[in-house]
């Protein structure tokens, strides 16, 4: 099968000049496919079909749409073997995880179906007699949407769920790293009977196809994950020409453990915060601040659990820490683990990637005396990688954690409720935890960042709707 577009329900070859080579990255001598990239003339038709195909859907009832996404939640489960088998060869997701983000990515699709019979508006009262006020929601029309790799199936689940419950239609553009996992998640709508033009799929590059997407036209809304660079500046372009947008973008996710947490339940927490996924979520946990009582036992066991780590192909049943996801990833990495010794903080753990390896892995690496100043406890990795601090008190860890740029989710480990809820108060984050990694959402609830991790409305459960919809005021004189 080669890699298409998805116009108008058609699969048709992209016709752009550049291409791409997909790799597996737990063995880079796995070539997924070499295929074509999307031209702007692509991107022309697939805005075209998706306008085109806009007035028809929005007439349909939400409950008809709702219909759709629950066949398609429904024939996702029956496919969640195999699609997590390519996604775990695409992006190096554990093979576990990438079922796990299947079958979230079937639920998603199902709590929305579930939106279409639960849309609502408000009655007012009106102050004019005989006249009836209420609100409605309208779709937007159509809507570009641009995903990252590391959640190539559950982050479109969850953009596509609640655009398409909410009568809009789709060009969507996922990573490059992911093309068949991409066209599956398609596929399942299509084969659910969606119809013409209401989803359209591009492969391209962020720079020209990316781009031409947030600076369409014809496309009313843009919602975009990514890295923040790339989101302010979708943010910008795509405001500047009064179009809606919505992004999620990267952290810096901090885990305090306090004196008075249970040790074994704080080292499990971090390193299932820090290293699934190796690293690569935006709410990985990549600092953790221990209060000076504990360190030392949290320290030990920490390191002695992150060492034990089974590090390997992705599609290895046993594997908990796989590959990074492509060459470009697995540098910047190892550039960060470099700057953090240059930096003077001490090298516990890992800080060599697997070389005698076939793919991209890097082992869990912790570093412990970090300066708060230093690279790696300032800027995103997105990698296995750890930086651990020393505070006094709840204070000074709450002050640490909050001392950053991003706030997208910070979590704590005390056995303190005064503790708990002093942190959940000040936490600067948009998901703030008790006794849970910083890793680890919800379908039904709000997700996304505060401070520079995310921009306008938030994703998952049922706040999205107000992205996807415009607010309208109707009165009516009846009498
Ligand atoms: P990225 O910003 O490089 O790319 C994200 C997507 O944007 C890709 O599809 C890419 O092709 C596209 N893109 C790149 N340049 C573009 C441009 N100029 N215009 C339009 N689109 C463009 O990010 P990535 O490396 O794919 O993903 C990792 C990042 O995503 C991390 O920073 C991570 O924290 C973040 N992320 C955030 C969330 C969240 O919900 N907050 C979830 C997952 C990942």
């Amino acid at each position: 099968m080669t890699v298409c577009n998805i116009i108008d329900n058609k699969a048709l070859p992209p016709a752009g000049k550049a291409t791409y080579r997909a790799i597996n990255p737990s063995d880079t001598a796995d070539v997924i496919a070499d295929y074509a990239l999307s031209s702007i003339d692509d991107v022309n038709k697939a805005v075209a079909a998706a306008n085109r195909a806009a007035p028809g859907w929005a007439h349909e009832t939400p409950i008809a749409r709702g219909e759709i996404l629950r066949k398609a939640a429904g024939l996702l489960r029956e496919r969640v073997e195999a699609i997590a088998q390519q996604a775990s060869r695409e992006v190096g997701k554990p093979i576990e995880e990438a079922r796990g983000e299947a079958l979230y990515s079937a639920r998603v699709w199902e709590f929305y179906a579930g939106e279409g019979t639960r849309l609502t508006g408000d009655n007012l009262p009106s102050g004019r007699p005989g006249v009836v006020a209420y609100t409605l929601r309208k779709p937007l029309g159509a809507v570009g949407q641009i995903t990252p790799w590391n959640f190539p199936m559950s982050i479109p689940a969850w953009k596509i769920g609640p655009a398409l419950i909410t009568g809009n239609t789709i060009v969507w553009k996922p990573c490059l790293q992911a093309p068949y996992t991409s066209i599956a998640m398609a596929q399942t709508l299509v084969d659910a009977g969606l119809p013409a033009g209401v989803l359209n799929l591009l492969h391209g590059d962020g720079f020209d196809i990316g781009q031409a997407i947030v600076d369409h036209p014809g496309l009313a809304g843009i919602s975009f994950t990514g890295s923040q660079k790339v989101g302010f500046a979708v943010h910008q372009a795509a405001s500047a020409r009064r179009a809606k947008v919505q992004c999620e973008l990267g952290g810096k996710n901090p885990l305090i453990v306090l004196d008075d947490a249970d040790l074994d339940l704080a080292v499990l927490t971090a390193i299932e915060g820090a290293f699934r996924n190796a690293g690569q979520k935006c709410t990985a946990t990549s600092r953790v601040i221990v209060q000076k009582g504990i360190k030392e036992a949290f320290t030990k066991a920490f390191v002695e659990k992150a060492r034990a780590l089974a590090v390997g192909d992705a599609r290895d049943a046993k594997t908990f820490v796989g590959p990074v996801v492509d060459a470009r990833q697995y540098e910047k990495i190892r550039s960060y683990i470099k700057s953090g010794a240059e930096e003077g903080a001490e090298l516990l753990l890992g800080g060599d990637s697997g070389q005698n390896r076939a793919g991209y892995f890097i082992e869990p690496t912790i570093f412990d005396h970090v300066k708060p100043e230093a690279k790696i406890a300032r800027e995103e990795i997105f990698g296995p990688v750890v930086a651990l601090f020393t505070v006094a008190d709840l204070d000074e860890a709450i002050t640490l954690a909050n001392d950053t740029e991003h706030g997208l989710s910070s979590s704590i480990c005390t056995t303190s409720l005064a503790s708990a809820h002093q942190f959940l108060n000040r936490a600067q984050a948009g998901v703030t935890s008790v006794n849970l990694p910083t890793a680890g959402v919800e379908l039904q609830a709000p997700f996304g960042g505060s401070k520079a991790s995310g921009l306008g409305v938030k994703e998952q459960g049922r706040p999205v709707i107000d992205f996807y919809t415009e607010l309208r005021t109707a009165y009516l004189k009846v009498a």
